[in-house]
């Protein structure tokens, strides 16, 4: 019996343009003559170098280990040698340049020694994400969150549910059919591993209806399992953007994800189809991520299709591969033409995201439509899967207010261009809308970074308010004590006085009158005279008695 499936709002059905890159099989890339290895591949951290330019290394090795929780790892694609650590041109959509690692091929294609796991049922998930975390694996479907954050959820998260997000529901691109259809047993064990780690109760793969061979690959793939196992292939109908992890969810499972909270919020994990055979290599093979699937497409190549491409490929020595016709070339997009970004040049390399370069001519992506006013026709809102009201957005990032964008939701667009692909004013509503949250990300921060100010400020006038107090403390106890002492000094003082009237002016001090310190004197030389009289009949008596008893002493000796 089939699975109940539930749907998400809105929702298009743009030209899938698909079979461009299905005609061939998986093609491999010659090795290029140099590689580039940026070390922000992922989001978070960048990764932190542990080699110098001038080393050799092996395939495989270690080039920059992850620097945090929320970070990943770069590795060697090939052996060779590390010519530069130096900023260079990277892919992102302001032609950004990164520290990257320059690595020159020596042709040898050396591994470093492997150790795969053949068996992992007796093996601790958590040594098993370990693995994955130092293989450096991060989301590759494009957002490129690192995996073992993913699969490290809270105690109490209690994860039941993983789904395998295979639905590549972005027209043009099909690294991941194509994977599928071809490894299908590795894209399975994979499944398996992330089960064993998350303890979930059902897996569910995925996967669109125009995608017929890569299902029948999977469904051949888990009937050939000979364990028990959780896993469910699941077809669904073919609606951009399904693919979305809340939209997917929601699809499967009739689960609606609250606005800003993540799948882990209601016990789904989610993971893509090209991550989870990266998951099976690095478990199984002792492989790290040092290459991926890449679909290679548009009307500006002779030879479009899937190529396995070494991560920090320059994505020109790509594009030569699929024979570029440098005259077609209207635009170079990676991604795909609803959710990819333009490529300012073919400098930048192929990254752990890059699951397609599409290289358009004029007529399949033509110049931009001048944009005209909103006429306020709510279309862009009927196909939002988000349930956003996208016309107010756009009113809100036009006007600059933050806010207002921030409480009617803009953190849960996912950039899909659904909204803009239907708006009969050609009003580029999603770069308004990246525009809006980079400011709004950067304001946050700055935000942070006063609260952090004012933080520390405030902790400052705490510590020398409590120094001060500490101050003020010793002090008094000080005065406390000399004041105890003064007054036991003139208790003694009186005590001496009483039980010897005659020095009690001593003790009076030096406020008395010149005649009483006469008095003292006298008393004082009184004393001193009645003393010596004392001893001097002291002495006498002592030498009567010695006297009287020295006689029978001297008897006994004689
Ligand atoms: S689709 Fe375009 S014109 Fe229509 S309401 Fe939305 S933004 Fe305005
Ligand atoms: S880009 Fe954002 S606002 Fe537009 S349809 Fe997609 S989720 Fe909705």
């Amino acid at each position: 019996m089939s699975r109940k499936l539930f749907s998400f709002p809105g929702g298009i059905h743009p030209p899938e343009n698909k079979l461009q890159s299905l005609s061939i099989p998986i093609q491999a890339v010659p090795l290029p003559s140099k590689l580039i290895l940026p070390l922000q591949q992922h989001i978070g951290a960048p990764a932190k170098t542990i080699i110098s330019a001038g080393e050799s290394v092996k395939k495989g090795q270690c080039l920059a280990e992850a620097q945090g929780f929320v970070s990943a790892a770069v590795h060697a694609p090939t052996s060779g040698t590390v010519v530069e650590i130096a900023d260079h041109e990277i892919p992102h959509a302001s032609g950004l340049t990164g520290l990257c690692i320059i690595l020159q091929p020596d042709q040898k294609d050396q591994w470093i020694e492997r150790q795969g796991i053949a068996d992992i049922r007796n093996i601790e998930p958590t040594e098993l994400v370990n693995i994955i975390r130092q293989s450096g694996i991060a989301g590759m479907g494009g957002a490129g969150f690192p995996t073992s954050v993913k699969l490290s959820p809270p105690a109490d998260a209690n994860i039941k549910t993983l789904i395998i997000n295979a639905v590549e529901c972005e027209p043009y691109i099909t690294s991941d059919d194509v994977l599928m259809r071809e490894r299908a047993a590795g894209v399975i064990q994979g499944v398996l591993i992330l089960t064993h780690i998350l303890q979930n109760q059902q897996s569910l793969v995925a996967i669109e209806d125009n995608k017929p061979d890569a299902i029948a690959a999977m469904q051949e793939a888990l009937a050939q399992l000979n364990e028990p196992h959780n896993i469910e292939i699941v077809v669904i109908p073919t609606r951009y953007p399904s693919g979305g992890e809340k939209q997917l969810i929601q699809n499967l499972t009739g689960i609606e994800v609250p606005a800003g909270k993540p799948p882990l919020h209601v016990g789904i994990v989610v993971q893509n189809t090209a991550t989870t055979y990266a998951i099976h290599r690095a478990i199984e093979h002792g492989e790290p991520l040092i290459s991926r699937i890449v679909t290679l497409t548009g009307n500006a190549l002779k030879q479009p299709g899937n190529y396995e491409a070494l991560l920090g490929t320059p994505i020109e020595h790509l594009l030569e591969q699929a024979q570029l016709d440098q005259h077609q070339l209207s635009r170079l997009i990676m991604g795909g033409p609803m959710m990819g970004f333009a490529l300012e040049s073919a400098n930048a390399p192929v990254v752990k995201t890059t699951n397609c370069l599409l290289a358009a001519n004029r007529e399949e992506y033509p110049e931009p439509e001048p944009a005209n006013p909103c006429i306020r026709c709510g279309a862009c809102a009927e196909v939002c899967p988000a349930s956003l009201l996208p016309q107010q957005l756009f009113w809100f990032s036009m006007g600059g207010e933050l806010d207002k964008a921030e409480q009617y939701n803009l953190a849960d667009c996912i950039e899909c261009g659904a909204c803009s692909y239907v708006c009969p004013s050609h009003i580029p509503l999603v770069q308004y809308y990246r525009a809006t949250k980079g400011e709004l990300a950067k304001r946050n921060a700055d935000l942070k970074q006063s609260d952090h100010a004012r933080d520390r400020f405030e902790f400052r006038e705490l510590r020398l308010a409590q120094e001060k107090a500490a101050k003020d403390a010793k002090r008094k106890a000080r005065a406390d004590a000399s004041a105890k002492a003064q007054a036991a000094k003139k208790a003694a003082a009186e005590l001496e006085a009483k039980n010897n009237p005659e020095g009690s002016g001593q003790s009076e001090g030096k406020g008395d009158s010149a005649a009483s310190d006469s008095d003292i004197v006298k008393a004082a030389l009184a004393r001193v005279e009645a003393k010596k009289k004392a001893q001097a009949e002291a002495a006498a008596s002592q030498t009567a008695t010695n006297e009287s008893t020295s006689q029978p002493e001297t008897q006994d000796r004689s």
